[in-house]
C-alpha cells in the first residue's frame, strides 16, 4: 500500500510538473500590431547564495522557500506583419534550451526569423543560435542578421579582456568566435540608440556586460515595452534590493547605477518590462515602494500555448 502511494504521488508530481510546463512554455502579449511571444527556453531558480550583498534575512523573506529565487531562462518572438524577429536565443538545443522546439510548435521554420536582437553575449542568451547537424555546428537562424551593442561584441571578442570578465566566463569568448565564424557578414553592430529595426530603438544598460542593451517598442497603443535583458536577475530581491548584484555582472558597481536608474525612470509610467529571467508571466510594471527600492505587479498575458 504505501509502495502504491509512493509510486502514485511520483506520478502525479510527474503529471503536475508536465501541465505546468506545457501551459508555461509560451505567454503572448499584444503591443498594437506586434504580437510578442514570450517563449520559456528553460525553466530556472536561483539560489539566494549566488546574490550578493543586501541582509540576508530581508532577502530570505522575498524568496520562494527562503532560498530560491524563481527565474527563468527566455527568449522573445516578435512578430509584426511578416516580420518575424527574436530578441535573445536562448540555451540551444545542445543544452536543452526550448526555443526552436517552441517556434516550430508555433508554426514557424527557423528560416524565417529574419533578425535576432542580443541583449548580450552571455551563454544562456547566445548558445542558440548554434546548431548541431551530422556533429556539424551550423548557425540556426541562416537566413538572420545578429543585432549587437558594438561595445559587447568588441569585449568577447577581443581574448584580452579575459581579466576583466567574472572567473567562469572564458566560454563567453569562445561563443563569440564562432558566433563571428558562422554568422561573418551578418552581425550588425549597434552604436548608441540605434534602431535595429524601425519600431525598436536599442537603450544601453552597462555593467551586467559591457554593452548590455535593452530594446524599447512603443506600440501602436501607446504603451511602452522594455525587453530589459538581465538588468534585474532576481526580480523579487534585486527591485526591492537594487544594490544586490550576482557574480557574473561584469562591473557590479555599474550594474547597481543602471539598474538604479533605470528603475526610477520607469517606475509609475506604466512601462511593461520583459526581462531575460523574471518568472511567469514574464512582465511588469513597478512602482516606487513605501520603504525604499520598487515593487512590481505582474501583466497578465493576452494568452498562453
Ligand atoms: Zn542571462
Amino acid at each position: 500500500m504505501k509502495r502504491f502511494l509512493l509510486i502514485a504521488l511520483f506520478l502525479g508530481v510527474l503529471c503536475t510538473a508536465k501541465t505546468t510546463y506545457a501551459a508555461d512554455n509560451v505567454f503572448v502579449y499584444r503591443a498594437g500590431d506586434v504580437t510578442i511571444y514570450r517563449i520559456a527556453d528553460r525553466m530556472g531558480g536561483m539560489p539566494e547564495s549566488l546574490l550578493l550583498g543586501g541582509d540576508r534575512q530581508a532577502i530570505a523573506q522575498l524568496l520562494t522557500e527562503k532560498t530560491i529565487c524563481p527565474n527563468m531562462f527566455v527568449s522573445f518572438l516578435l512578430v509584426r506583419g511578416n516580420e518575424k524577429i527574436l530578441i535573445d536565443s536562448g540555451y540551444g538545443e545542445k543544452n536543452q534550451g526550448q526555443t526552436v522546439a517552441i517556434l516550430k510548435n508555433l508554426g514557424i521554420d527557423p528560416k524565417e526569423i529574419t533578425e535576432v536582437l542580443l541583449t548580450h553575449m552571455h551563454r544562456d542568451h547566445i548558445l542558440g543560435l548554434f546548431s548541431s547537424v551530422n556533429g556539424k555546428t551550423v548557425p540556426t537562424y541562416p537566413k538572420a542578421t545578429i543585432s549587437i551593442d558594438e561595445a559587447e561584441y568588441r569585449f568577447w571578442t577581443d581574448r584580452k579582456n579575459a581579466t576583466k570578465a567574472p572567473a567562469n566566463q572564458a566560454s563567453c569568448f569562445e561563443s563569440a568566435e564562432l558566433l563571428t565564424k558562422l554568422y561573418a557578414n551578418k552581425i550588425h553592430l549597434l552604436k548608441k540608440d540605434a534602431m535595429p529595426v524601425p519600431w525598436l530603438r536599442a537603450i544601453s544598460l552597462p555593467g551586467h556586460t559591457e554593452g548590455h542593451s535593452g530594446f524599447a517598442l512603443v506600440a501602436k497603443d501607446g504603451k511602452n515595452y522594455l525587453f530589459g535583458g538581465d538588468f534585474l536577475h532576481c526580480l523579487a530581491v534585486q527591485s526591492r534590493y537594487p544594490d544586490v548584484t550576482v557574480p557574473w555582472d561584469t562591473d557590479q558597481d555599474l550594474a547597481k547605477m543602471t539598474r538604479k536608474s533605470l528603475l526610477k525612470k520607469i517606475a509609475g509610467t506604466g512601462t511593461i518590462v520583459l526581462g531575460g529571467h523574471f518568472p511567469n508571466p514574464g512582465a511588469a510594471t513597478f512602482h516606487t515602494h513605501p520603504d525604499g527600492g520598487y515593487s512590481y505587479t505582474f501583466v497578465q498575458p493576452a494568452a498562453t500555448h
